[in-house]
């Protein structure tokens, strides 16, 4: 599949959404070679912070504004609503100066090994006591799984760690609207981050009948931003309020109430 550049953008935007958010793509599920961390089953049971790493290869640098507004309020604000009840503070850098920047890396596609690697330079916690860090990589490149570079996927979730990963060629391909392109890497992260944090059914049980079985961990609900699709019905109210900087609660009721049952 190909993203028709004669879409509307916003239509681009669900395309490409679409890409990120299939089940495979998005949620890396690939056999582990190696004992990783199983980072959901620990993080309930004794998580007191939560601290947001970021790291970027120059030129791949995440957006920090758009509106006159800081870019990362959208996920740090959606994630500490997610976690309100656990009493788990959710803390991240918002400014460049506050990130790690890789410089310049030789290659143009990344699997995931290249990801994990990255990310432990990265990683400050042990993620065993009660401070946990999610570390995020942004590259100036795609995804390649089992050969094939995956051109289309905007992000992922490596499966059971706290490591994510963000294309930014694939980011900046949906849209030539700052703002729009703003919009699409923070819902990623935020959907991301929400894989890592056990949503849907991926370590924290549905305590409804949201569960999108068909497409992996993902919600039925198209208004949540765990919804496989990402509001491919109404894309265009789910990024309104987004574009015209309102606060965007990006999660349903129905992954909210999973959290908080867990
Ligand atoms: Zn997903
Ligand atoms: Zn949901």
């Amino acid at each position: 599949m190909t993203v028709e550049l004669n879409f509307p953008k916003l239509k681009t935007i669900f395309l490409l959404s679409l890409f990120c958010f299939l089940g495979d793509s998005c949620k890396d599920d690939d056999s582990i070679p190696e004992p990783f961390e199983d980072f959901v089953s620990d993080f309930y049971s004794n998580t007191s912070s939560l601290e947001i790493i970021i790291g970027y290869e120059t030129n791949a640098e995440p957006y920090i504004s758009y509106g006159g507004r800081d870019a990362w309020d959208v996920t740090l604000n959606n994630i500490q609503n997610l976690l309100k009840d656990k009493n788990i503070t959710v803390s991240g850098p918002k400014k460049l100066n506050k990130m790690t920047d890789f410089g310049v890396l030789e290659q143009k596609s990344y699997s995931r090994q290249n990801i994990l690697d990255l990310a432990k330079d990265l990683q400050v916690y042990s993620n065993k006591d009660s401070a946990k860090g999610i570390t995020i990589v942004f590259l100036d490149g795609y995804y390649i799984r089992d050969g094939e570079i995956l051109d289309q996927v905007l992000g992922l979730n490596i499966g059971n760690t706290s490591v994510l990963a963000i294309f930014k060629p694939v980011i900046d391909a949906s849209s030539s609207s700052k703002a729009e392109q703003t919009l699409v890497e923070q819902s990623t992260v935020t959907h991301e981050i929400g894989h890592a944090l056990g949503l849907v059914n991926n370590g924290v049980r549905a305590t409804s009948a949201h569960h999108d079985v068909a497409n992996g961990s993902h919600c039925t609900n198209t208004e949540c931003v765990m919804y496989w699709m990402n509001g491919a019905g109404d894309i265009s109210k789910f990024i309104t309020p987004f574009l015209t900087g309102n606060d965007v609660t990006l999660f349903g009721n129905q992954c909210i109430e999973d959290v908080k049952a867990k």
